[in-house]
């Protein structure tokens, strides 16, 4: 008979728990046999004293098993899926997909709400007016095998366990342990069934992790983890100190992953999305990284990844047409002074956003998919004193004063120019 108060005891000791153990604290917990202030012990236990990778792989194991495990084995080991840590103006998924299954792979993906600064590409997705992101699993299916991809929401009931130690991890202190973070992102990922997943762990100020050692801890741990479980699994490290792309918002997103699928848009937005696409596609292909990446900016050239979206928009029965549609006013915001734009800050930009509720605080509060943020200018363009240089777009009532305050504190011109900043800083096999 394990003893719950012991596994507390043990993890307090820096000793290495078991496999019964770590299964026993899980399922008693997610079943309520366990009380939250117990877990709450052990969790903190394992910040403070870490944990070895097989109690790692335990963990993610039983969070995984806790509930529904998606078999996509019917798609022959070409599904694949991509989690991205948490970044403003993050889109990529919304463009990757497309890209992938115009080259023949099975894009099956899952996707969150935001919560805080970061957005969702749920919430991105809802905004064009009809598009049903909440499938059933069969329809979910049937539309992988028709038209090779769906991007959805809440498919089947993926590690519940998660969801019940993560809700309290987020009001016990207790997110930020690296062990704790990467089973509760694995358990998800390889309950969703793909064959190959490629992390986009993003580094910065706009970021989860600031620091770039962390973040490589966390990556390679959950390389560790895709092992142990048997999937191909490719970590990028990217740059989040500044928004990728120009758009910041629901709609507006959206309107730039539509130029970036017609051959346009910000180069980093591009890159990163060209670097995890290539990434995935080489490793459920036999080709090259150099040769993945020659097709994958050729689908957004020929105009194939564009089609394959407006495939999907259309299948998930959205209208496109309305992410052009805004009512909400807009705000100019003009430079002060000349010179090189030198830096947006995307802490302050994506505590801009919070301010006309492009994301939400907490989880059931509504957001505005009309509003959001449009930087005019990239990083070294030179301005001159009233130029244009951004626009905010917003509903009366919103405190627009504050998220204009902090975009004047994101956005720095100085009479230089600076060192274009590194955008991809390793790929992790
Ligand atoms: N995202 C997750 O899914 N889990 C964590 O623990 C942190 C971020």
């Amino acid at each position: 008979m394990i003893d719950f108060t012991d596994i507390i005891d043990k993890k307090k000791n820096k000793l290495e728990l078991s496999k019964d153990e770590i299964f026993y604290a899980v399922n008693s917990y997610t079943n309520g046999e366990i009380p939250d202030y117990q877990m709450s012990a052990l969790l903190m236990a394992i910040l403070l004293n870490g944990m070895n990778n097989d109690e790692v792989f335990y963990l993610t194991e039983v969070m995984m098993q806790s509930g529904d495990m998606l078999d996509l084995s019917r798609f022959n080991g070409m599904v694949v899926d991509k989690h991205s840590t948490g970044g403003i103006g993050d889109k990529t998924t919304i463009i990757l997909g497309p890209i992938l299954a115009a080259l023949g792979c099975k894009v099956a993906k899952i996707s969150g709400r935001g919560l805080g600064i970061t957005g969702g590409t749920a919430d991105k997705l809802e905004s064009i007016e009809g598009y049903n992101i909440s499938l059933k699993l069969d329809e979910f299916l049937k539309q992988i095998e028709d038209i090779g991809i769906s991007l959805s929401y809440n498919i089947g009931d993926l590690a519940p366990a998660d969801k019940k130690i993560y809700a309290l991890r987020d009001v016990t202190a207790t997110v930020d342990s690296i062990p704790l973070i990467a089973s509760s992102i694995m358990s998800k990922k390889i309950a969703s069934g793909a064959d190959a997943i490629v992390l986009d762990v993003k580094v910065g100020k706009g970021a989860f992790m600031k620091d770039i050692d962390e973040a490589r801890k966390l990556a390679k741990l959950m390389i560790e983890i895709g092992k142990y479980f048997k999937k191909k699994v490719r970590a990028v490290l990217t740059n989040m100190d500044i928004p990728l792309g120009h758009n910041i918002g629901n709609k507006i997103e959206v309107m730039e992953c539509v130029d970036v699928l017609e051959g346009k848009g910000e180069e980093n937005l591009k890159e990163v999305t060209i670097t995890l696409a290539s990434n995935l596609l080489s490793m459920v292909t036999k080709k090259t990284i150099e040769e993945c990446r020659l097709l994958v900016i050729d689908s957004l050239n020929n105009g194939s990844a564009l089609a394959k979206f407006k495939e999907l928009v259309q299948a998930q029965g959205g209208n496109l047409d309305s992410i052009y549609d805004n009512h909400d006013k807009k705000i100019t915001l003009r430079a002060s002074m000349s010179g090189y734009l030198t830096d947006i800050d995307s802490q302050l930009i994506g505590q801009s956003s919070m301010e006309i509720k492009v994301g939400r605080e907490t989880k059931d509060e509504p957001i505005d998919y009309d509003a959001g943020i449009i930087i005019l200018k990239s990083i070294n363009d030179y301005v001159n004193k009233g130029d244009a240089i951004a626009e905010v777009y917003y509903k009366e009532g919103n405190n627009i004063e504050q998220a204009v305050a902090y975009i004047g504190e994101a956005l720095k011109i100085t009479p230089n120019e600076v060192e274009e900043p590194k955008l991809i800083y390793e790929v992790i096999e």
